[in-house]
């Protein structure tokens, strides 16, 4: 999906005849001279979306809430208009969310001590994923015991970094896809049926690559682990700040160390096939404020 991130008819005559392309921006009324906008209303399991708040007053605080968690607003460089003050947010909508209604709030006090609340109902659309069915030999399928415990223990390292939000934006632009000239991944959202037995969705998007490539930072940030996992084998995960993280997996080697601070583009590790793969590639994740989400759509929105 692409977003046109200015609403109003300048951004619609720029977009031309080519309206597939641009997604249009929701309003929902919030109270006087504030208003909700949405990148979609109907958005699929698995995607990035963007909310907004845009105020005629001036804003002294601002929050939002979707699916438990807060959201981390920004003020974007550019704003929507003159004599708005804009606040924007990244909504991520979770692979496994129930389809169906959910609701998000928000709410804020504006410079003159005004306070005000509001909601919307969005409506998640089923992700169009696929499923494998496969039968494979049962080592294939059950880790050990000992295998078992050492996931679960890596699993919630993984769900205790997830959700630490770094209260700055370390990030600027757009996000990199982070194997140059690579312009589709696969395999996000997919579902695998071992032997009958159904398993987790599969998070990531995959990038073949020969083994020894270069994996780039996607965005400005810090690595928060660079070690050996279960199944992403080696694994690389950048704090981007305001509850966004993305995730490197499967590297032959490591270029950094946890603590290290990146700039979009540096070389973190290089392709491999470490972990629980059948081949050498880059398996690419992204969690915003939790939540599972396809990490080629920050690539095109923000
Ligand atoms: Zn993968």
């Amino acid at each position: 999906m692409v977003f046109a991130l200015p609403s109003g008819a300048a951004a619609q005559k720029k977009a031309g005849p080519r309206k597939t392309v641009s997604a249009q921006w929701s309003r929902q009324e919030c109270s006087a001279g504030i208003d909700l906008f949405f990148s979609a209303m109907e958005p699929r399991q698995g995607s990035l979306q963007l909310v907004e708040i845009r105020s005629r007053k001036r804003l002294a605080e601002v929050s939002g809430k979707w699916n438990g968690d807060e959201l981390q607003f920004w003020t974007p460089s550019s704003g929507a208009g003159k004599g708005l003050d804009v606040r924007r947010a990244l909504l991520g909508i979770d692979l496994a969310l129930a389809a169906g209604a959910h609701d998000f709030a928000a709410a804020g006090k504006t410079a003159d001590g005004e306070a005000f609340s509001c909601g919307a109902t969005l409506t998640v659309r089923e992700g169009q994923f696929a499923v494998e069915k496969l039968t494979v030999a049962p080592q294939f399928v059950e880790p050990n015991p000992e295998q078992l415990a050492r996931a679960e223990e890596e699993g919630k390292r993984l769900r205790e970094i997830f959700a630490t939000v770094t209260p700055e934006k370390l990030w600027s632009g757009r996000f990199r896809v982070p194997i140059t000239g690579a312009t589709n991944g696969r395999n996000f959202g997919r579902r695998r049926v071992l032997n009958g037995e159904p398993s987790s969705p599969h998070t990531g998007v995959d990038f073949p690559a020969p083994a020894g490539t270069s994996i780039h930072a996607a965005q400005d940030g810090r690595v928060v682990l660079a070690e050996p996992l279960y199944f992403s084998g080696n694994t690389v995960i950048i704090d981007h700040g305001l509850g966004v993280y993305t995730l490197y997996g499967h590297l032959s080697a490591f270029g950094v160390k946890a603590g290290d601070a990146v700039v979009a583009g540096s070389v973190i590790g290089k392709v491999g096939a470490t972990g629980r793969v059948t081949g050498p590639h880059l398996h690419w994740g992204l969690t915003v404020n939790r939540a599972k989400v396809n990490a080629l759509d920050i690539t095109r929105s923000l």
